[in-house]
């Protein structure tokens, strides 16, 4: 399920839920009856866990600020693979 919204001039926003995909270009308000045009937003920004806005907000900042990186980043040792036949491949 999906949430819609509608807005209308009078009464302001009107969410709709239905399967996505399958929301109608216009809805009837439920106060006065006319057809609400129907409204874009960005979806799950509203209802995303806060480590995944905080990392939307961070990409969108690089955009006009990236930042300034220094040096190159640490090296981590090689991780062994987890299956037995993997490990006797050559490594790098
Ligand atoms: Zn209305």
């Amino acid at each position: 399920m999906a949430i819609y919204q509608y807005r209308c001039v009078e009464h302001g926003i009107t969410e709709v839920r239905a399967p996505i995909g399958t929301a109608a270009p216009a809805w009837p308000c439920p106060r006065c009856t006319t057809d609400l045009r129907r409204v874009f937003t960005a979806p799950l920004l509203g209802l995303a866990p806060r480590a995944l806005v905080s990392a939307i907000d961070r990409a969108e900042a690089t955009a006009s600020a990236p930042g300034v990186v220094t040096s190159p980043p640490p090296r981590r040792p090689p991780v062994a693979p987890r299956n037995p036949a993997l490990r006797r491949l050559p490594r790098p």
